[in-house]
């Protein structure tokens, strides 16, 4: 029996499949729009070419999908002060260079400000118990990574740690990029490992709302064509559904006993999302009974300290929250791949591996033949 991994990679059915989006799109006989919310997704999209396969009429755009870039300057600009105010901040690698007001993280690290790099929470908690000094983690993430945030808080860290949350709750981010008046997109390609969490019954009431398909999908390339194909079926007869392309991973009601640790320890409020708007119910952030763990509240952050320095000039030209809301793509920027590249970096999208510039510069993102949406 063929690996798992190979099963999933079958040129032939990837070829298969491609014909069958075709013949979806051709039904529609119009150009078509898809949007997928979701950093692997636009990975694999990249990885393995799946655009040149792709039919011509058919624009897969990725949203809101990379949790580093969406995190706020203000959020940013808190993290920086904590760090220059003598403070521990552990974070992932992908924040360090993302741009806040004035300065990074990476800015703050070497201005003396104390940053330190973990692979996740735990490594963060294992940092604090080690020492006697104060260990802020800077939290970001979408509601996945937060659920590994809440279970580190429910099993009690030491007492000199925090967390200074920036973590993300995707489906009213999709509320937003549905009502964007310019917006062409006719149905959402779901995260799986998002749905495996929150379940894909979730989605139920945003396509009652908004009368838009909804299609979970995994990430393998045949995950993903796969769902594509019974995406675009359903936007060509402009039907409103939900569907589970995902099964060996996401169920109806999703992990319950990770939903309660999430809305155990979290709630959401509303805030602003970079880029791209006030996302109402899109922030995550402690609850009043996890107060005592909430650097918000634990300290006292001196933005003030960060007058100081003014932000880079080219950030104005930044199309970041064009892109992430489906209205443009890295091609139309102007600093794409000149000013713009990885090792320098304008603007979040650039920074992330989840991020949209950072994908389409590391592995091309469109054939040549495409234009951008
Ligand atoms: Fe922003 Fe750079 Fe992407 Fe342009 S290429 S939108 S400057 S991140």
């Amino acid at each position: 029996m063929s690996a798992p991994q190979i099963q999933f990679r079958d040129p032939q059915r990837a070829k298969a499949l491609a014909a069958a989006l075709q013949r979806a799109v051709d039904r529609a006989g119009r150009r078509m729009a898809l949007m997928h919310v979701c950093g692997s997704h636009e990975q694999a999209i990249a990885r393995y070419g799946l655009r040149s396969a792709f039919p011509r009429e058919l624009d897969v755009i990725m949203g809101p999908g990379c949790p580093v870039c969406v995190t706020d300057l203000p959020e940013v600009d808190e993290a920086v002060a904590l760090a220059l105010q003598g403070v521990r901040v552990a974070t992932y690698g992908d924040m360090l260079r993302v741009p806040g007001t004035s300065r990074s993280l990476a800015d703050a690290r070497a201005e003396g400000g104390k940053v330190e790099v973990v692979y996740g929470v735990s490594e963060a908690v294992r940092l604090a118990r080690a020492t006697t000094e104060e260990i802020v983690f800077f939290a970001s993430g979408f509601e996945t990574t937060a659920v590994a945030t809440a279970a580190e808080i429910l099993r009690g860290p030491p007492k000199n740690f925090s967390v200074l949350s920036a973590h993300k709750y995707i489906p009213p981010a999709m509320e937003i990029v549905a009502t964007v008046p310019e917006t062409r997109i006719e149905g959402f390609l779901a995260a799986g490992h998002a749905a495996s969490i929150t379940g894909w019954g979730i989605f139920e009431g945003f396509v009652a709302r908004h009368r838009l398909p909804v299609v979970v999908a995994g990430f393998e390339p045949l995950d993903i064509l796969a769902a594509l194909v019974r995406l675009a079926e359903l936007a060509a007869d402009r039907t409103p559904a939900v569907e589970n392309l995902y099964p060996r991973c996401v169920t109806r009601e999703g992990n319950l006993p990770a939903q309660e640790q999430l809305w155990k320890v979290f709630q959401v409020e509303g805030g602003h999302w970079r880029g791209i708007a006030d996302v109402p119910d899109g922030n995550l952030r402690l609850r009043p009974e996890f107060a005592h763990l909430d650097a918000r509240r634990r300290f006292r952050i001196d933005l003030e300290r960060l007058r100081d320095c003014a932000p880079d000039a080219l950030s104005e030209h930044c199309i970041c929250g064009k892109i992430m809301s489906g209205i443009a793509s890295p091609a139309s920027c102007r600093l794409f791949g000149k000013e713009c590249v990885p090792d320098t970096p304008v603007g979040a999208c650039m920074v992330s591996a989840e991020g949209t510039c950072r994908i389409w510069h590391q592995y091309g993102g469109a054939p040549q033949w495409r234009t951008a949406p």
